[in-house]
């Protein structure tokens, strides 16, 4: 299985800050909407639902669609834009970055500046520039110019970074990894269904509001109903420098990661189970980990209703929550074949016996 290059560059570089995931949103309607019927709900999750030759087990697949970025706070008289940051920023990686204004004629470029080093003072110097004193520069000389480009206080901002496979071309560069490899899981999963017979009933779920809160699992959970849930997210690679022997483990092309912990969820272990007997069974590549801050959906499709047996499969990815973060091609498509092995073997009996 290979998956298109050119369908990497789309998703990734689609914009979807969380509660503005239109675009990314109708390109998931349209390549989830060829495997499988696809409705909305009232939140704005793309809710895929595939029917096996059973209606029960109802699986949930979810990987969220929004990515972190900026929203239009206010526009100086001078015509900067002061921003509200969307999900969790570090202000290191923030400065001098590129970013477009979705305004209200099209795109805007611009980049985020701060006072240049040569005017700060030697204390200044030492610390982090503070987002509140960072600004978007779109380019115009006043207010009155920046609004007549269509630039509007609500408006989403987003990050730029051109899709690019690097020297090693499994490694692959794009921005907001975190989780459009969660939505190309998805995507190559209900295709490859309509090909495969599985005893179950399959929900691909792209997620709205992720980066914000885990909003969209809660109300696509409690719509679905689930017996089992899997959250599709990027774990953190631990494979450079400053990291290799510490708490983490995961690194890039050692296949995906089962979380054994998160600070959102404590995974099912009969569910746990099953997918590491899967992955051997099936010769696929699984690392282990944990991470001791963030969460995942499924930290609420676990809580939904009376409780779902859940897990997190994880892309170990670097550089997450800034511009650039890199992942390797070979773990996208492992992640993708355990899906469909774990899919084709999770029948009533089987979900009886992990539970
Ligand atoms: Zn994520």
């Amino acid at each position: 299985m290979a998956i298109s290059l050119d369908l990497m560059k789309e998703i990734t570089e689609a914009a979807g800050l969380p509660g503005y995931e239109g675009e990314i949103r109708s390109l998931m309607g349209k390549y989830l909407g060829s495997g499988a019927a696809v409705e909305t709900d009232r939140l704005g999750n793309v809710i895929a639902c595939k029917e096996g030759t059973s209606a029960r087990p109802r699986i949930m697949l979810a990987a969220h669609m929004d990515e972190i970025g900026f929203m239009v706070k206010s526009i100086t008289e001078e015509g900067f834009l002061k921003f509200q940051t969307l999900g969790g920023w570090w202000e290191q990686v923030m400065l001098a970055q590129r970013v477009v204004v979705k305004g209200r004629f099209g795109d805007i470029p611009g980049v985020i500046g701060s006072k240049p080093p040569h005017v700060l003072t030697e204390d200044e110097r030492k610390k982090v520039v503070k987002k509140e004193d960072m600004y978007i520069d779109i380019g115009v000389a006043n207010k009155a110019e920046a609004e007549a480009k269509g630039v509007t206080p609500g408006d989403p901002v987003i990050p730029v970074c051109p899709f690019t496979p690097l020297a090693n071309e499994q490694y692959l560069m794009a921005k907001a990894w975190d989780d459009r490899f969660g939505c190309l899981v998805l995507i190559e999963v209900i295709q490859a269904l309509k090909d495969i017979p599985h005893p179950n009933t399959v929900y691909a779920v792209g997620t709205v509001q992720e980066e914000v809160g885990l909003r969209g699992a809660t109300t696509s959970a409690f719509g679905i109903d689930p017996d089992i849930g899997l959250a599709l997210d990027v774990t953190i690679a631990a494979d450079t420098p400053g990291l290799k022997g510490g708490q983490l483990q995961a690194r890039l092309g050692g296949g995906p990661a089962v979380l054994l912990y998160d600070a959102s969820m404590i995974p099912h272990l009969g569910l746990r189970n099953f997918v590491l007997d899967v992955a051997r069974e099936e010769g696929l590549p699984v690392q282990l980990d944990a991470l001791e801050r963030g969460g995942t959906d499924a930290g609420r499709i676990h809580l939904a209703r009376r409780g779902v047996p859940s897990l997190v499969i994880c892309a170990p990815t670097r550089y997450i929550h800034s511009h650039a973060s890199v992942l390797h091609r070979n773990d996208l498509e492992n992640a993708v074949k355990l899906l469909l092995a774990i899919i084709r073997r999770l029948d009533e009996k089987a979900l009886a016996r992990l539970l």
